[in-house]
């Protein structure tokens, strides 16, 4: 799902749509565009690529003060101009942009079809397009209205058409929408990344909400035409985040903040007198903990991989047991909901529909859910009946770094509670804490050897494949990195248990393809160095990230490569 901004108002909607696209381009996306309507006309550019390709068909003055753009993620049909959003009916009159997936697009193309209609892109968006100007009577909002009654799958959508030149009409259904109200002027977008420089005031839209838009105001009604009263919010968003300043890119950005995220998510919530944690959010009194029998932890990509080590730490200090799964495999395998197990749903944007799905099937079936969530008033923290917030600013790297790292602070602040409730000691809270408040400087330090990194970076660049291995919570890291690797580098890589290897990946190593052993300071460093062994008898290279002195001591001679980079 990909990116969405519109604007009706009294400003030049080029400028705004086109700075509003730039803004969502940290989300990766495979082609840009933009509809206009001016003096009754509508016109659409777009194309394949980068959002300044598209911005450089664009006629130097359009003049139109009300506009919708879009950056696509082919879903259904390759990345291409004609595939490329705005998609319009066959007479040009109404246009789409479209974020999500429809599920009964084959059946309705083929209806559409039928009745005499020519699609001329392979997407499940264009329907949309055909099916609006069919049922519009005169009423935009009421088109779109009979239109999504007939749609299944998820969508956040805007519509304009040179039919009603003074509206954008916008719904959602599990892809965020969010309203921006400015002064004789409304904006729409997928992220406020893409209107919080206009305003701050904004109003989220819930799923199954349809919302039309006009310069002095906006109106939201449900899909069976019954008015929505919905409450305005302050978007709490520092400017800062979305100013990469010095750094080369926002990735980099982020890694160097995070000592100053720890220490923001450590604020306020540290109890030193009772040597635990305050985390009044998650509406928990120390009763309610002691009728806990189990955790499970919900979360998709990093956030599910960060909740792994997350439930590590709330299984080894409180000694509940706890695990993580995947929220998309766990809202389709009809999870058996226990009352006495208390659910917690990670998310960086508070808006990652499996995520939510999971949340509302477990409010179906009468548990309780609870959130650690980034963004403030998103549509998981309001769905869950309390949780800890992360505090990581805005996220605008694709790729999670300082919310990664915030969210297993989070987790420790979890556990500690959970465990000074039951059986952590006065004396291990205090050292926990202690620990806890050396991480940011920890960090400043090992920031500063970011040239040692990247030569290292470098000097692994040219492999095709990588495997990344660890035990326990170093197997929950070596996935991340893995992750990591291959959605920046597009280097295939993939994680194991270190004690996986020998049941067959093993036959995969070779002097082409490294390996990257997360070896921490446990009990179990001489079940590492075996694998480490194994690995370099069959000439692996291996690089070594490592908490230990003397990785190296026992090493074999002739090996593969083994390169050693000592972590505090
Ligand atoms: N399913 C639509 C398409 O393939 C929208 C994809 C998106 O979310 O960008 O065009």
């Amino acid at each position: 799902m990909c990116g969405i901004v519109g604007y009706v108002g009294k400003q030049n909607a080029k400028a705004i749509l086109v700075e509003g696209l730039h803004r969502l381009e940290y989300r990766g996306y495979d082609s840009a565009g933009v509809a206009f309507v001016r003096a009754g006309r509508l016109s659409v550019y777009k194309a394949q690529g980068k959002v300044a390709q598209m911005e450089a068909l664009l006629p130097g003055r359009i003049g139109a003060q009300i506009g919708i753009g879009h950056t696509r993620w082919a879903t259904h049909g390759a990345p291409s101009d004609v595939n490329a959003h705005p998609h319009t009916d066959t007479q040009g009159r109404v246009a789409v942009i479209h974020n999500g997936i429809i599920e009964n697009a084959v059946a309705l193309r083929e209806e559409l079809i039928a009745s005499g209609i020519e699609l001329v892109s392979e997407t499940d968006t264009e329907i949309l397009a055909h099916m609006i100007a069919a049922a519009d009577q005169g009423n935009l909002m009421d088109a779109l209205r009979k239109t999504l009654m007939r749609i299944h799958g998820a969508y956040g959508l805007a519509v304009i058409s040179q039919d009603h030149p003074d509206q954008i009409v916008v719904a959602r259904n599990g892809s965020p929408v969010v309203l921006g109200i400015g002064e004789k002027e409304m904006f729409v977008a997928s992220d406020v990344a893409a209107l919080v420089r206009h305003t701050q005031k904004v109003v989220y839209l819930d799923d199954g909400e349809i919302a039309t838009l006009k310069r002095d105001g906006y109106e939201v009604v449900r899909l069976d035409a019954s008015p929505a009263t919905k409450t305005t919010a302050t978007v709490d968003i520092d400017l800062e985040a979305f100013d990469k300043e010095t750094y080369a890119h926002f990735t980099l950005k982020e890694i160097h903040d995070q000592p100053e995220v720890i220490e923001r998510v450590l604020r306020g919530r540290c109890d030193h007198r009772f040597a635990t944690a305050r985390l009044d959010g998650l509406n928990l009194d120390p009763k309610a903990v002691l009728s806990i029998r189990r955790v499970k932890v919900l979360g998709c990509g990093s956030a599910y991989i960060a909740g792994s080590i997350g439930a590590r730490m709330i299984e080894s200090l409180a000694r509940i047991p706890c695990d993580a799964e995947s929220a998309a495999e766990f809202r389709y395998r009809n999870p058996i909901i226990e009352r006495d197990t208390l659910y917690l749903a990670v998310s960086q944007s508070g808006e990652t529909f499996d995520t939510l799905a999971a949340v509302e099937e477990i409010k179906r079936k009468g548990g309780t859910v609870l959130g650690v969530v980034n963004a403030v008033g998103s549509s998981i923290a309001r769905a869950c009946s309390g949780g800890v917030y992360l505090h990581a600013g805005a996220e605008v790297a694709v790729v999670s770094t300082k919310t990664f790292s915030a969210t297993l602070i989070v987790f420790a602040l979890i556990a500690l509670l959970l465990g000074r409730t039951r059986d952590v000691s006065h004396a291990e809270g205090e050292r926990l804490l202690k620990a806890l408040h050396e991480l940011p400087d920890l960090l400043r330090g090992e920031l500063k050897r970011e040239e040692e990194f990247a030569a290292l970076a470098k000097r692994y660049s040219h492999f095709d494949h990588a495997y990344f291995i660890g035990r326990n919570a170093g197997y929950d890291l070596a996935t991340e990195g893995a992750l990591k690797l291959k959605e920046i580098s597009y280097i295939h890589a993939e994680a194991y248990p270190a004690s996986e290897l020998k049941h067959g990946p093993l036959a995969l190593i070779s002097p082409t393809t490294p390996t990257v052993a997360i070896v921490p300071d446990d009990g179990l460093i001489a079940k590492n160095t075996a694998t480490i062994e194994e690995i370099r008898s069959r000439q692996g290279p291996v690089l070594a990230i490592t908490q230990v002195d003397d990785l190296d001591k026992t090493a074999q001679k002739d090996g593969g490569p083994l390169e050693i980079l000592k972590v505090p």
